[in-house]
């Protein structure tokens, strides 16, 4: 048994549909839908990769954001030579054990091609490469792998425009590599394709503009190619194609800076944790701050100083030795799945924004970072940023729709299973065991509501959360504001955001 993984990153799954996707909604047809798929927490492409590559999610992982500070330096989980100061390429970057290193020391083969950026692809990829396995990152073919196929078949593709958007040469390229690693032999029992669209163009446009939907279309149309090879032979050679995105988006309505609000309020704060600041934050839809000294006077005052703001969302703080979050009126890291000795001080989502932004967009968000107002954006807990795409085809899956509650990290103990090989002890995910053939599956779910909320005098903070087979799987965040705070924006009714 083999397995096509096909990322298409970003991709919203109610984006689908029969004219802009119509090959993605024939696999939907023919394969089996996951109804109620999710990413992880951050939902950000470099902890989707790790959690994805894992099974993991951030607490398992450590990948705690795109960018992140270890050790007092900053980490840009971008560039492989940023995260390998984690580490080295043979240990201590993921503190989790990847699929690719469960292949390698079985002395299988993972295929990766993928033109994301090159520390997600070294995540996903994690293990495969450095064991000698085809990896090839299309903006330099020979940064990952010496493997002999990779060297014999990048010289046959001239360079692509650096930096591409919409991304369209760049994802044809990862489809058109396919077929010339086909050409070279057998496929090993992982391959893992990686498309950088529609996210780029989500970032550049929004969901709804004209652009967006030509790109999605494109998107559909590379998927398509490895379809109809899958439908005409690999179906009958035992090949499971899989189709996911590693996380939603949601969509730019107000922007805020973090770090210019902190410095107003008279903190010593920076990007970086130079000897003039007390504290170093980055920012994007999470908000993450590191202290000094990591004492909790200095951070209990920053959250104050934000915690009327109509934009501060759910806020989490590490916990101290007693297993207490070390902010009070702040939900523990462990809530989200996110505490690992890199985690932030103080970490926070943005909000979704107030009533009359989401009148104009549902999906609104607040953000702070340099995309403007109206485009696509991701990496907090609201639904539609966690909302993840997953179809399943082949002959280890039954077809139809499973509703349960399914993530990202479901995927490899999944896969790993039905390869028989063994799952690392640091997986969180579950085998879906709803997908398999032989099941019956009367849409009828033992699922638990695990949600987690912590009130102060202002404001309820919640994160929607299920409890199914011993799993937690996010489904949302709202903050009820319980006094009118000073911009006096109405409540996001949480049931609301629930769905
Ligand atoms: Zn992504």
């Amino acid at each position: 048994m083999k397995f096509i993984i096909v990322m298409l990153d970003g991709l919203r799954p109610d984006q689908l549909d029969e004219a802009v996707t119509p090959n993605l909604a024939e696999l939907s047809k023919i394969g089996l839908r996951l109804a109620r798929h999710t990413s992880s927490f951050p939902s950000e492409t470099r902890v989707s990769s790790a959690a994805l590559a894992t099974g993991g999610h951030s607490s398992a992982h450590g990948i705690i954001g795109n960018r992140f500070l270890a050790n007092g330096r900053s980490i840009d989980g971008s560039s492989l030579s940023a995260l390998l100061r984690l580490g080295s390429e043979r240990g201590g970057v993921l503190t989790a054990t990847a699929i690719g290193e469960v292949l390698a020391a079985h002395g299988r083969a993972m295929l990766s091609i993928g033109s994301q950026s090159q520390g997600s692809f070294g995540l996903s990829s994690w293990g495969s490469w450095q064991a000698g396995a085809p990896a090839y990152w299309v903006h330099d073919p020979l940064k990952f792998s010496n493997n002999a196929a990779v060297r014999r078949i990048a010289p046959t593709f001239p360079m692509l425009p650096p930096d591409e958007g919409p991304a369209r040469a760049t994802i044809e390229r990862v489809v058109d590599l396919f077929f010339s690693f086909l050409k070279e032999g057998t496929l090993p029992e992982v391959s893992l394709l990686w498309l950088s669209e529609p996210d780029i163009t989500y970032h550049m446009f929004g969901l709804q503009h004209r652009t967006a939907r030509e790109v999605l279309h494109e998107v559909d149309r590379q998927f398509g190619r490895i379809f109809a090879w899958w439908s005409e032979k690999g179906e009958r050679e035992g090949v499971q194609l899989i189709a996911a995105s590693d996380h939603g988006h949601a969509i730019i309505g107000e922007k805020v800076s973090v770090l210019k609000h902190l410095q107003r309020s008279g903190f010593k704060v920076g990007y970086e944790l130079t000897p003039d600041v007390d504290a170093a934050i980055t920012a994007q839809r999470v908000v993450n701050i590191w202290a000094r000294d990591r004492e909790s006077h200095l951070l209990t005052e920053m959250y104050h100083s934000l915690s009327e703001e109509p934009w501060l969302g759910v806020a989490f703080s590490r916990q101290t030795s007693d297993g207490s979050p070390l902010i009070a009126s702040t939900l523990p890291l462990s809530a989200v799945m996110a505490e690992h000795p890199r985690s932030a001080d103080l970490s926070f989502v943005l909000a979704d924004c107030g009533a009359e932004s989401r009148r104009a967009s549902p999906d609104a968000v607040y953000y702070d970072g340099t995309y403007p107002i109206g485009v696509g954006m991701h990496g907090g807990l609201s639904a539609h940023e966690l909302s993840s795409l997953c179809i399943l085809a082949g002959d280890a899956f039954r077809s139809g729709v499973v509703a349960a509650p399914t993530s990202i990290v479901d995927l490899v103990p999944t896969i790993l299973s039905s390869l028989r090989l063994p799952l690392p002890s640091t997986v969180h995910g579950r085998i879906i065991d709803e997908a398999l053939p032989d099941r019956e599956d009367g849409g009828q779910y033992d699922v638990e509501d695990a949600s987690v909320s912590i009130a102060c005098s202002a404001r309820r903070s919640t994160v929607f959360r299920e409890l199914y087979r011993q799993r937690l799987y996010l489904r949302g965040a709202a903050v009820t504001r319980l006094a009118q705070p000073k911009n006096d924006r109405p409540d996001a009714d949480p049931t609301e955001l629930k769905a």
